[in-house]
């Protein structure tokens, strides 16, 4: 066959990479609430878990309802040493002998809940840092959460963004100007404030998580959210809702009308979901 050379090449058209169905990445969010947070993305070659913080077994489980096994899984990233987003890593990376990734302040407050993990299974990734795992782009980027260090991650293939914000008490203008028009977001929309306000959790509880290093209200999710969307963006779901304090209708319909208020043409431009606690989400290609 002649081969021609480049400068021979006569092209017609403007080359224009065709997109096929290895491109880009595939997301499920597999858990997502106060009492566990489990996120599963893959590349054509390559699989990671952001967080791993129900049962060893359900993770499994939860995997086996999307098709996947842990036996693919390249790495687990950890957002912070919370039980809601550590509980089972320690036994999955001894079972499939899979690294895992935190910046070194979560490590030192993680490290005695988590049993033994090997030197070389310990990795660490700092906040506002930027790696490549496999053929994933990983960005790190701190939270403002009453753990020692509490980080999120964005990930990135082929010009497609996932970006992931829960575990904050608010949404800085750094990461708004950071995440902006992402092709999807999981965003934390823990609590409708009145339902906090006047339901049975002590005092000191409420406070906390109120506060600037608490989490995120269905409103405040709505208003980080008008900041970030953008027309690059797809999908959004909200996710880590309190299992007291919220409903998944109650913080669709909140969200809904901040966006609305701020023109935004939700589940027009976009589709805006609620992620469940122990219910993965459909295997979503961006
Ligand atoms: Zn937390
Ligand atoms: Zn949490």
């Amino acid at each position: 066959m002649t081969k021609f050379k480049q400068s021979e090449s006569k092209l017609l058209f403007p080359q224009k990479k065709l997109t096929t169905l290895t491109d880009g990445l595939q997301y499920s969010i597999l858990a997502s609430s106060s009492s566990g947070n489990c996120l599963y993305i893959e590349s054509d070659q390559h699989s990671l878990l952001l967080d791993a913080g129900l049962s060893g077994r359900k993770i499994e489980e939860l995997m086996a309802q999307i098709d996947r096994d842990m036996i693919q899984v390249d790495a687990i990233l950890l957002s912070h040493e919370h039980s809601d987003h550590i509980q089972g890593a320690g036994v999955l990376s001894r079972r499939y002998d899979i690294p895992l990734y935190a910046n070194e302040k979560t490590w030192k407050a993680m490290e005695s809940k988590l049993g033994n993990i090997p030197l070389e299974k310990k990795m660490v990734i700092d906040p506002e840092s930027q790696m490549t795992i496999g053929n994933i782009d990983v960005l790190s980027y701190q939270v403002s959460h009453d753990a020692v260090d509490a980080q999120f991650y964005a990930f990135e293939k082929d010009k497609k963004q996932l970006v992931t914000v829960t575990d904050t008490g608010y949404v800085s203008d750094r990461l708004i100007g950071l995440l902006g028009n992402a092709s999807a977001y999981l965003m934390e929309s823990n609590h409708e404030i009145e339902l906090l306000r006047y339901g049975s959790y002590p005092w000191s509880l409420k406070q906390r998580i109120l506060s600037d290093e608490g989490h995120l209200s269905n409103e405040d999710a709505g208003l980080a959210l008008a900041d970030l969307i953008g027309n690059q963006t797809k999908e959004v779901y909200l996710g880590h809702l309190s299992d007291e304090n919220n409903t998944p209708e109650m913080a669709l319909n909140t969200v809904t009308d901040v966006l609305r208020f701020n023109d935004l043409a939700v589940n027009e431009d976009f589709s805006l979901q609620v992620a469940l606690p122990e219910t993965p989400t459909e295997l979503k290609r961006l």
